[in-house]
């Protein structure tokens, strides 16, 4: 129980990468905030689900990652009610697929605003309190589309690219204040992100379902095996312990091998 005293802010943890980091984070005695779209009967459950098996406390937040004035409030209501933000997860996200020219000027800036611009409205607000206590993690999730490019997703790899670059630019303000700033870099992870854009990676690439799993997905990792969500989540609680305090500016890959060809 390394997190005991610790408060951690998971955006989009109602489902896949975000729900299996949060539970890993209370899992270590961490109370969270949980944030995310879905079912309120279905966040409420797996709200108390993580009350109950980790004995911790569990908010949710609806806050809407495309709202500043929102992101702000989550912070801020994380902080009266736990006393602090302490870790920081920037993990919602969304993907499209679509050649450019037909890519849909909307979609751009929604990836924009709740792939990058979130991650900038929260660590804006929270910053100021980990400086105060000389303590903090802040971990973005960014994507193997951080570090190369696939066709067709250009708004998610712009995105994905800027987290990577806003997290060295943070990292540098706080490297003297205790406060590390990384992003992780999955692959392929099973989550229904993955799952729903293989209907339009087949349209875009005129592909079977099988084809698009075996020869564009899994063709990109050499393990040849999807990452867990189980996985990346004790990536983040690595990164939260005390052994990973020179660990910051950092892009670190999860991706069964995928950018190192
Ligand atoms: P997911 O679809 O399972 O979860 C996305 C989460 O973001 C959900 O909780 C959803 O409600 C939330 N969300 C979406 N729009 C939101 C908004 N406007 N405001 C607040 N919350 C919002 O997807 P996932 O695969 O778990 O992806 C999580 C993160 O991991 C994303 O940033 C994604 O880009 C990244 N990632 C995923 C993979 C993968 O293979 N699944 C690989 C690399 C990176």
């Amino acid at each position: 129980m390394t997190l005991k005293t610790r408060t951690a802010v998971v955006t989009g943890s109602t489902s896949g990468i975000g729900l299996a980091i949060a539970r890993a984070l209370a899992a270590e005695g961490a109370n969270v905030v949980i944030n995310g779209f879905g079912k309120i009967e279905d966040i409420e459950r797996e709200r108390l689900a993580i009350e109950s098996e980790f004995s911790v406390e569990a908010l949710y937040s609806p806050a809407d990652m495309t709202r500043p004035a929102e992101i702000a409030a989550m912070i801020a209501e994380a902080e009266t009610t736990f006393g602090s933000v302490d870790i920081l997860v920037n993990n919602a996200g969304i993907q499209f697929v679509s050649p450019v020219e037909d890519f849909p000027i909307e979609k751009w800036d929604q990836i924009i605003a709740i792939n990058l611009s979130s991650a900038f409205h929260a660590m804006r607000a929270a910053v100021p309190g980990m400086k105060t206590r000389g303590w903090g993690r802040i971990i973005s999730t960014a994507s193997a589309h951080s570090k190369v490019a696939s066709p067709f997703k250009s708004a998610y790899v712009a995105a994905k690219h800027g987290i990577d670059g806003l997290t060295k630019t943070i990292a540098l303000e706080v490297a003297q204040h205790g406060v590390t700033v990384n992003c992780i870099s999955p692959g392929y992870v099973w989550t229904p992100l993955v799952e729903n854009q293989i209907p339009e990676t087949m349209t875009a690439r005129g592909l079977t379902r099988e084809q698009v799993i075996n020869d564009v997905l899994l063709q990109a990792q050499p393990t040849k095996q999807f990452v867990t969500p189980e996985e990346v989540g004790a990536f983040v609680v690595f990164l939260c312990s005390d052994a990973a305090k020179q660990i910051t500016g950092a892009n670190l890959s999860i991706d069964g091998g995928w950018t190192a060809g």
